[in-house]
């Protein structure tokens, strides 16, 4: 598959094939206490109990294991806030290649040492003030070394859609899913696997409510760019749509809509206390919409909420779910 092509349901199948047995089938988690509080069945699939603590692996796994002899060889290059990085680090061991990661400088410490600790080098820039896809192009051309971008990249959005297509076939049609959106490839994937598995439910993205490049894009008809926003949700400090995840979201989405920060916490506390679960801010921008009814009309529905990720400092978990 070319790099420039748009993945297809076809995509999301193979990509399946590629990482069975060596991502996490993840469980889908349910709670009555949660369902009478939202007033619907929320079948929560926990992506913050996948490898590496986020559905990042199941994109990376599958992007690495198409590279050729050549490409394998030099190895992987790639920009990241942290999950996708923790993933390109781990899958890169587990496909036995070299692998350089640019963090920026702020990167939360706990996703930096753990994607050293998967034995990637890291090189690390000021979000606010570099580019860090020029930094991994440079890099990369000196070394040889082939780039995997967090999720423009049709490998990537077929791996990540495969999480969603485990959801449908374990908790069966689904009348809405709902995602959470940074750059779009797994709201894009999950729109793949939700045409062809459920075709009849709405889909949503749910991006933070400081950045919302997304849904204004989606408005104008155009990938709309923004500063970098200022949120607790770091996986999704994301400044523009991709250039693939955009027509995708734009021709099968049913709405992109918002979580404000207070929203991302209540929802944390919910998942802590009433599910036992750490999840992190961007984990639960999905389930943060649902809760605070800016996904519409869902009384009594079946409900799918992608919890995307488990990956924060527990000193900042504390202070976060601790806080009255
Ligand atoms: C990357 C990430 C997202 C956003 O995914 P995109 O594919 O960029 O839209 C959401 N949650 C977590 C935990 C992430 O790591």
């Amino acid at each position: 598959m070319p790099a420039d092509s748009l993945p297809t349901y076809a995509d999301v199948e193979a990509a399946a094939t590629v990482i069975e047995g060596r991502a996490h089938r993840t469980p889908v988690l349910r709670s009555r206490r949660l369902d009478e509080r939202a007033g619907c069945e929320i079948h929560l699939k926990a992506e913050h109990l996948q490898r590496v603590g986020a559905f990042k692996f199941r994109g990376a796994l599958n992007a690495l294991s198409a590279f050729d002899a050549g490409q394998r060889r030099g190895g992987v290059i790639a920009y990241s806030s942290g999950n996708h990085a923790q993933a390109i680090a781990l899958a890169a061991r587990e496909t036995g290649m070299p692998a350089v990661i640019v963090m920026p400088h702020d990167a939360p410490e706990a996703k930096v040492a753990a994607t050293r600790g998967y034995g990637a080098e890291v090189v690390r820039y000021d979000r606010y003030t570099q580019d860090r896809e020029q930094i991994a192009a440079d890099l990369a051309a000196e070394r040889g070394m082939t780039v995997v971008p967090p999720y423009d990249h049709p490998h990537v959005i077929a791996g990540q859609g495969t999480a969603v297509k485990e959801l449908l076939e374990d908790s069966g049609a689904l009348d809405v899913v709902v995602t959470p959106l940074g750059g779009g490839g797994l709201l894009s994937g999950s729109i793949l696997a939700a045409g062809a598995l459920a075709p009849r439910a709405r889909v949503y993205g749910v991006e933070p409510a400081a950045g919302d490049d997304g849904r204004r894009s989606l408005r104008e008809g155009r990938i709309v760019t923004i500063e970098t926003p200022r949120t607790l949700a770091d996986g999704a400090q994301t400044t523009h749509l991709g250039h693939l995840t955009f027509p995708i979201i734009r021709d099968g989405v049913t709405d992109v809509v918002t979580a404000t920060d207070e929203e991302l916490v209540g929802a944390m506390k919910v998942m802590a206390g009433i599910l036992k679960q750490v999840v992190e801010p961007t984990g639960v921008l999905a389930l943060a919409a649902v809760l605070s009814g800016a996904i519409p009309d869902t009384a009594g529905l079946r409900v799918g909420v992608l919890l995307s990720g488990g990956n924060v400092d527990l000193a900042r978990f504390a202070e976060l779910v601790g806080a009255p």
